[in-house]
């Protein structure tokens, strides 16, 4: 059995090696190591190629989060399929799953976000709030207002405009970004930059940034500012209680649109439907994905507030859209992922329950010698790979702590993302107490082999 397995993933890895160019990948490195495959998913785990399980602590990439082989899912997409696998949205035509999953979303949603614009990605969305915000202030009789202002070590996806959106330096050291008129100010990340500061300070300091940074553009070139409540890919940043409040006013006081990228945060990730109740953000455009099909479809949805929606509606054609904006099967799948949320009380089980127990455990990583902070909120987590634990000193950069921290803990059957040196978790939405427990374990035990091989 053992050696059968062995042959098909060797065949896989040779064809892959030879036709395959994966996202993401350092395709070199890829080809030394062999690509791990992937064959079968049940609840939070994964069954790898060699018939060996893992617990899934990304919920693939943050967004499995009803867990793996729900039937309900799956039978709205096999009724869809049959019933009308695909129809467009585009002049003047709807179909009825794409109308209610607008509707549904509707009553979900904070403030007054009463419309929604549908795309097949998380990019998408934020391509369509680059066109969005500039079409809506040019029905406002204001097409100068055209500069958003977004944070280095964001993520926003990977189309030009979301990688543009997005601070990552080297996606824009690839393929010359940002894009005119969208530029960066620093992220609220405590550990990271403000070793030793006051947090609220720092929090109000970063804030700030954006006040100067509109106040230099000048306030009426500046279109909108975007953010994810919570830094997801940038390493699970949670930024200090000052940072948001103040974000706010300031958008408030210079008539900029706010514009919040939930695609991680959203479904429940942080206890709430969305991390824009948490941090009470009443933003102007909103973006989700990947849970709004708990990642079984390629869905995404662009919120619109009053304010835009109004100027939207009467500004005449929005020329914009994609072949598979709201596709029919998708949209079906994301109304049967709210239900079943719904009547297991996913969220509020995230918010009292499990969120709780899973920050309490995570917590009790941060006595490991090599951990300098753990943080956490609801169903997401990370924690800061540390050489000295006193003086909080991180590795040398060339040593890949993070690396081989994910190694081992894949090794051991937990899956843990490193972003440099910092572990994160964001596990699928229906993870039980016990397998908390055992991720966390497996977590601990990754933390004492990255020690011996360290150390
Ligand atoms: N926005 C955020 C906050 C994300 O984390 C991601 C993906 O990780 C995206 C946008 C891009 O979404 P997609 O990969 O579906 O295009």
């Amino acid at each position: 059995m053992a050696e059968q397995h062995g042959r098909s993933r060797s065949r896989l890895q040779a064809l892959d090696a030879a036709h395959h160019l994966h996202p993401f990948t350092d395709s070199q490195a890829l080809h030394q190591k062999g690509t791990r495959i992937i064959e079968k998913g049940e609840g939070v785990y994964l069954w790898d190629a060699d018939g060996n399980r893992i617990l899934d602590g990304m919920a693939g990439l943050w967004c499995v989060n009803l867990g793996y082989g729900r039937e309900e899912l799956i039978r709205a997409a096999e009724r869809q399929l049959r019933q009308l696998p695909y129809y467009n949205l585009f002049f003047q035509t709807t179909h009825p799953q794409a109308t209610e999953l607008a509707a549904t979303l509707a009553t979900l949603l904070p403030g007054d976000m009463q419309h929604l614009f549908f795309t097949g990605s998380g990019s998408e969305c934020n391509d369509t709030v680059v066109r969005m915000v500039r079409h809506y202030w040019a029905t406002q009789g204001r097409p100068e207002r055209k500069v958003i202002i977004s944070r280095h070590n964001a993520y926003h996806g990977s189309t030009l405009a979301g990688a543009a959106l997005g601070g990552m330096k080297p996606m824009h050291a690839q393929g010359g970004l940002p894009l005119p008129d969208i530029v960066h100010i620093d992220q609220p990340y405590h550990f990271g930059e403000g070793q030793g500061r006051d947090e609220h300070e720092f929090g109000l300091e970063r804030a700030r940034q954006l006040e100067r940074k509109i106040l230099e553009l000048g306030p009426e070139r500046v279109a909108a500012f975007i953010g994810e409540p919570i830094q997801g890919a940038g390493g699970v940043i949670i930024p200090p209680a000052s940072y948001w409040p103040e974000i706010k006013r300031i958008c408030r006081q210079y008539d900029i649109l706010l514009v919040v990228d939930e695609v991680i945060c959203g479904f429940g990730r942080t206890g709430h439907w969305f991390a824009s109740e948490y941090y009470d953000l009443q933003p102007d455009l909103l973006c989700m994905a990947k849970g709004i099909t708990s990642g079984y479809m390629p869905l995404g949805a662009v919120a619109v507030g009053g304010r835009v929606a109004a100027g939207l509606i009467g500004g005449g054609e929005f020329f914009h859209g994609f072949t598979y904006s709201g596709h029919p099967v998708a949209c079906a799948v994301a109304l049967a992922n709210i239900a079943v949320m719904q009547a297991e009380n996913i969220v509020e089980r995230v918010h009292t329950d499990t969120g709780p127990y899973l920050q309490r455990a995570w917590a009790s990583l941060g006595e490991h010698p090599l951990v300098g902070e753990t943080r956490g909120l609801g169903l997401v987590a990370a924690l800061e790979l540390v050489a000295d634990r006193q003086s909080k000193r991180r590795f040398a950069s060339g040593l890949g702590a993070g690396l081989v921290c994910r190694e081992h803990s894949f090794d051991l059957g937990l899956v843990m993302r490193a972003v440099g040196d910092t572990m994160i978790i964001s596990p699928p939405l229906v993870i039980t107490r016990a397998e908390i427990d055992e991720l966390v374990g497996k977590a601990r035990q990754a933390l004492d082999l990255t020690y011996q091989t360290l150390m």
